[in-house]
Protein backbone atom coordinates (compact mmCIF):
# COMPACT_ATOMS: atom_id res chain seq x y z
CA UNK A 1 0.00 0.00 0.00
CA UNK A 2 1.86 3.49 -1.25
CA UNK A 3 0.10 6.50 0.59
CA UNK A 4 0.43 10.25 0.17
CA UNK A 5 0.02 12.41 3.10
CA UNK A 6 -1.77 16.37 2.06
CA UNK A 7 -2.45 18.61 4.20
CA UNK A 8 -1.49 22.46 5.66
CA UNK A 9 1.27 22.37 7.76
CA UNK A 10 0.31 20.97 11.63
CA UNK A 11 -3.06 19.41 10.01
CA UNK A 12 -1.77 15.75 11.86
CA UNK A 13 0.23 14.58 8.73
CA UNK A 14 2.48 12.96 10.69
CA UNK A 15 0.15 12.05 13.47
CA UNK A 16 -1.96 10.18 11.42
CA UNK A 17 1.06 8.80 9.32
CA UNK A 18 2.82 7.25 12.53
CA UNK A 19 0.03 5.47 13.53
CA UNK A 20 -0.57 4.47 9.61
CA UNK A 21 2.90 3.52 9.86
CA UNK A 22 2.12 0.95 13.10
CA UNK A 23 -1.05 -1.05 11.98
CA UNK A 24 -0.17 -1.57 8.33
CA UNK A 25 3.78 -1.98 8.55
CA UNK A 26 4.60 0.30 6.15
CA UNK A 27 7.67 2.65 6.59
CA UNK A 28 6.87 6.25 7.13
CA UNK A 29 9.13 8.74 5.50
CA UNK A 30 8.81 12.12 6.12
CA UNK A 31 10.89 14.27 4.21
CA UNK A 32 11.06 17.33 7.29
CA UNK A 33 12.07 14.69 9.74
CA UNK A 34 15.24 13.40 7.07
CA UNK A 35 15.95 17.28 6.83
CA UNK A 36 16.28 18.12 10.15
CA UNK A 37 18.28 14.94 11.11
CA UNK A 38 20.69 16.07 8.38
CA UNK A 39 20.45 19.67 9.86
CA UNK A 40 21.34 17.31 13.20
CA UNK A 41 24.20 15.77 11.87
CA UNK A 42 25.60 18.85 10.42
CA UNK A 43 25.52 17.59 7.11
CA UNK A 44 25.94 19.35 3.74
CA UNK A 45 22.31 18.61 3.17
CA UNK A 46 21.52 19.96 6.17
CA UNK A 47 22.95 23.55 6.10
CA UNK A 48 21.57 23.75 2.92
CA UNK A 49 18.01 22.94 3.85
CA UNK A 50 17.96 25.17 7.32
CA UNK A 51 18.65 28.25 5.37
CA UNK A 52 14.65 27.47 3.35
CA UNK A 53 13.25 25.83 6.73
CA UNK A 54 14.27 28.72 9.37
CA UNK A 55 12.46 31.19 7.04
CA UNK A 56 9.41 29.03 6.41
CA UNK A 57 10.32 28.04 2.40
CA UNK A 58 10.27 25.11 0.97
CA UNK A 59 13.38 23.45 0.48
CA UNK A 60 14.27 23.70 -3.55
CA UNK A 61 12.98 20.57 -5.14
CA UNK A 62 16.26 19.76 -6.87
CA UNK A 63 17.42 19.32 -3.14
CA UNK A 64 14.44 17.29 -2.11
CA UNK A 65 13.46 15.02 -5.10
CA UNK A 66 16.15 12.54 -5.57
CA UNK A 67 16.28 12.07 -1.74
CA UNK A 68 12.67 10.58 -2.02
CA UNK A 69 13.27 8.37 -5.22
CA UNK A 70 16.05 7.10 -3.09
CA UNK A 71 14.59 6.22 -0.70
CA UNK A 72 11.48 4.65 -2.00
CA UNK A 73 13.91 2.19 -3.98
CA UNK A 74 15.02 0.62 -1.15
CA UNK A 75 14.07 -2.60 -0.33
CA UNK A 76 12.02 -1.90 3.09
CA UNK A 77 9.78 -0.32 0.72
CA UNK A 78 8.72 -2.99 -1.64
CA UNK A 79 5.24 -3.51 0.23
CA UNK A 80 4.35 0.15 0.39
CA UNK A 81 4.97 3.45 2.43
CA UNK A 82 3.70 6.24 3.71
CA UNK A 83 5.10 9.58 2.20
CA UNK A 84 4.36 12.20 4.77
CA UNK A 85 5.65 16.30 3.56
CA UNK A 86 5.71 15.07 -0.23
CA UNK A 87 4.94 16.18 -2.62
CA UNK A 88 4.69 19.63 -1.74
CA UNK A 89 4.74 20.73 -5.25
CA UNK A 90 3.36 20.05 -8.44
CA UNK A 91 6.76 19.57 -9.93
CA UNK A 92 7.99 17.38 -7.53
CA UNK A 93 4.57 15.30 -7.80
CA UNK A 94 5.75 15.02 -11.43
CA UNK A 95 8.52 13.72 -10.48
CA UNK A 96 7.31 11.18 -7.98
CA UNK A 97 5.29 9.98 -11.24
CA UNK A 98 8.05 9.83 -13.21
CA UNK A 99 10.01 7.51 -10.70
CA UNK A 100 6.93 5.03 -10.30
CA UNK A 101 6.25 4.90 -13.38
CA UNK A 102 10.22 3.68 -14.16
CA UNK A 103 8.99 0.86 -10.99
CA UNK A 104 6.18 -0.14 -12.99
CA UNK A 105 3.98 1.21 -9.96
CA UNK A 106 1.84 3.67 -8.86
CA UNK A 107 0.19 5.64 -5.43
CA UNK A 108 -2.72 3.88 -3.85
CA UNK A 109 -3.97 6.70 -1.65
CA UNK A 110 -3.42 10.48 -1.15
CA UNK A 111 -5.47 11.17 1.90
CA UNK A 112 -5.97 15.26 2.51
CA UNK A 113 -5.90 16.09 6.12
CA UNK A 114 -7.98 18.99 6.06
CA UNK A 115 -7.95 21.58 8.86
CA UNK A 116 -8.61 25.27 8.15
CA UNK A 117 -5.93 27.96 9.15
CA UNK A 118 -7.27 29.36 12.09
CA UNK A 119 -7.20 26.26 13.81
CA UNK A 120 -3.82 25.99 12.60
CA UNK A 121 -1.56 28.26 14.71
CA UNK A 122 -3.36 27.34 17.79
CA UNK A 123 -2.05 23.67 16.78
CA UNK A 124 1.17 24.85 15.88
CA UNK A 125 1.52 26.75 19.08
CA UNK A 126 1.19 24.28 21.37
CA UNK A 127 3.18 21.52 19.50
CA UNK A 128 6.39 19.81 20.99
CA UNK A 129 8.82 17.79 18.97
CA UNK A 130 11.39 15.31 20.48
CA UNK A 131 14.77 15.99 18.77
CA UNK A 132 15.65 12.34 19.41
CA UNK A 133 12.89 10.26 18.12
CA UNK A 134 11.03 12.53 15.89
CA UNK A 135 7.80 11.89 18.31
CA UNK A 136 5.70 15.11 18.27
CA UNK A 137 3.11 16.00 21.39
CA UNK A 138 0.31 18.73 21.75
CA UNK A 139 0.52 20.44 25.41
CA UNK A 140 -3.03 20.62 25.08
CA UNK A 141 -4.35 17.86 22.66
CA UNK A 142 -1.81 15.72 22.80
CA UNK A 143 0.20 15.90 26.35
CA UNK A 144 3.39 13.62 27.37
CA UNK A 145 3.01 11.66 30.38
CA UNK A 146 5.34 13.79 31.98
CA UNK A 147 5.38 17.16 30.99
CA UNK A 148 8.49 18.19 28.47
CA UNK A 149 9.33 14.58 28.17
CA UNK A 150 9.28 12.07 25.35
CA UNK A 151 7.41 8.95 26.20
CA UNK A 152 8.76 7.38 23.50
CA UNK A 153 12.98 7.90 24.32
CA UNK A 154 12.96 10.47 27.64
CA UNK A 155 14.38 12.96 25.72
CA UNK A 156 13.70 16.64 26.56
CA UNK A 157 10.97 18.18 24.16
CA UNK A 158 11.66 21.39 21.89
CA UNK A 159 9.56 23.58 20.33
CA UNK A 160 10.41 23.12 16.45
CA UNK A 161 12.55 26.97 15.26
CA UNK A 162 9.97 27.07 12.81
CA UNK A 163 6.78 26.76 14.57
CA UNK A 164 7.14 30.38 15.90
CA UNK A 165 3.63 32.26 14.95
CA UNK A 166 5.35 34.40 12.18
CA UNK A 167 6.86 31.44 10.63
CA UNK A 168 3.67 29.66 10.95
CA UNK A 169 2.19 32.46 9.04
CA UNK A 170 4.45 32.25 6.28
CA UNK A 171 4.25 28.14 6.08
CA UNK A 172 0.53 28.40 5.42
CA UNK A 173 0.62 31.04 2.60
CA UNK A 174 3.40 29.08 1.26
CA UNK A 175 0.87 25.76 1.62
CA UNK A 176 -1.80 27.59 -0.37
CA UNK A 177 0.39 29.01 -3.14
CA UNK A 178 2.42 25.56 -3.70
CA UNK A 179 0.95 22.96 -2.20
CA UNK A 180 -2.68 23.21 -2.47
CA UNK A 181 -2.68 22.45 -5.70
CA UNK A 182 -1.92 19.18 -5.12
CA UNK A 183 -5.57 18.18 -4.05
CA UNK A 184 -6.64 19.08 -7.47
CA UNK A 185 -4.09 17.00 -9.07
CA UNK A 186 -4.76 13.61 -7.00
CA UNK A 187 -8.46 14.41 -7.41
CA UNK A 188 -7.93 14.37 -11.10
CA UNK A 189 -6.54 10.80 -10.75
CA UNK A 190 -9.05 9.52 -8.48
CA UNK A 191 -7.06 8.50 -5.69
CA UNK A 192 -7.80 11.46 -3.72
CA UNK A 193 -9.18 10.98 -0.08
CA UNK A 194 -10.75 13.68 2.32
CA UNK A 195 -10.52 13.17 6.50
CA UNK A 196 -11.94 15.88 8.15
CA UNK A 197 -8.44 16.74 10.60
CA UNK A 198 -10.43 18.86 13.03
CA UNK A 199 -11.68 15.72 14.81
CA UNK A 200 -10.18 13.77 17.81
CA UNK A 201 -6.96 11.89 16.62
CA UNK A 202 -8.47 8.68 17.02
CA UNK A 203 -11.15 9.55 15.08
CA UNK A 204 -9.30 10.93 12.44
CA UNK A 205 -7.42 7.65 12.44
CA UNK A 206 -10.79 6.06 12.63
CA UNK A 207 -11.66 7.88 9.18
CA UNK A 208 -8.53 6.76 7.75
CA UNK A 209 -8.54 3.11 8.45
CA UNK A 210 -12.21 3.38 6.92
CA UNK A 211 -11.10 4.27 4.07
CA UNK A 212 -7.54 1.55 3.84
CA UNK A 213 -9.34 -1.35 5.41
CA UNK A 214 -8.51 -3.47 8.33
P1 LIG B 1 4.99 20.19 8.92
O1 LIG B 1 4.85 18.76 9.35
O2 LIG B 1 4.73 21.13 10.01
O3 LIG B 1 4.21 20.50 7.67
P2 LIG B 1 7.52 19.33 7.90
O4 LIG B 1 8.28 18.67 8.98
O5 LIG B 1 6.80 18.46 6.93
O6 LIG B 1 6.51 20.36 8.55
O7 LIG B 1 8.45 20.30 7.08
C1 LIG B 1 9.23 21.27 7.74
C2 LIG B 1 9.97 22.08 6.67
O8 LIG B 1 10.84 21.21 5.93
C3 LIG B 1 9.08 22.74 5.62
O9 LIG B 1 8.56 23.98 6.04
C4 LIG B 1 10.07 22.88 4.46
O10 LIG B 1 10.97 23.95 4.67
C5 LIG B 1 10.89 21.59 4.57
N1 LIG B 1 10.30 20.51 3.74
C6 LIG B 1 9.78 19.33 4.17
N2 LIG B 1 9.34 18.59 3.15
C7 LIG B 1 9.58 19.31 2.01
C8 LIG B 1 9.34 19.11 0.63
N3 LIG B 1 8.74 17.98 0.17
N4 LIG B 1 9.73 20.07 -0.24
C9 LIG B 1 10.33 21.19 0.20
N5 LIG B 1 10.56 21.47 1.48
C10 LIG B 1 10.20 20.53 2.40
P1 LIG C 1 1.83 17.88 10.56
O1 LIG C 1 2.72 16.68 10.42
O2 LIG C 1 0.71 17.90 9.59
O3 LIG C 1 2.61 19.17 10.54
P2 LIG C 1 1.52 17.07 13.35
O4 LIG C 1 1.13 15.64 13.26
O5 LIG C 1 2.90 17.39 13.77
O6 LIG C 1 1.14 17.83 11.97
O7 LIG C 1 0.48 17.79 14.33
C1 LIG C 1 0.59 19.19 14.64
C2 LIG C 1 0.26 19.40 16.13
O8 LIG C 1 -1.13 19.16 16.36
C3 LIG C 1 1.00 18.48 17.07
O9 LIG C 1 1.25 19.18 18.27
C4 LIG C 1 0.02 17.32 17.29
O10 LIG C 1 0.23 16.68 18.55
C5 LIG C 1 -1.32 18.03 17.25
N1 LIG C 1 -2.39 17.23 16.64
C6 LIG C 1 -2.31 16.30 15.65
N2 LIG C 1 -3.53 15.81 15.34
C7 LIG C 1 -4.42 16.46 16.14
C8 LIG C 1 -5.86 16.41 16.28
N3 LIG C 1 -6.62 15.60 15.53
N4 LIG C 1 -6.41 17.23 17.20
C9 LIG C 1 -5.66 18.08 17.95
N5 LIG C 1 -4.31 18.18 17.85
C10 LIG C 1 -3.70 17.38 16.96
ZN1 LIG D 1 11.59 10.71 21.65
Amino acid sequence: MKIIMLGAPGAGKGTQAIMISEKYGIPHISTGDIFRANIKNGTELGKKAREYMDQGLLVPDELTCDLVVDRISRDDCSKGYILDGFPRTIPQAQALDRALERMETSIDYAIDVDVPDENIVNRMSGRRACPGCGATYHVMFRAPKTEGICDECGEKLIVRADDQPETVQKRLTVYHDQTQPLIDYYDKKGILKTVDGTKHVDEVFGDITAILGE
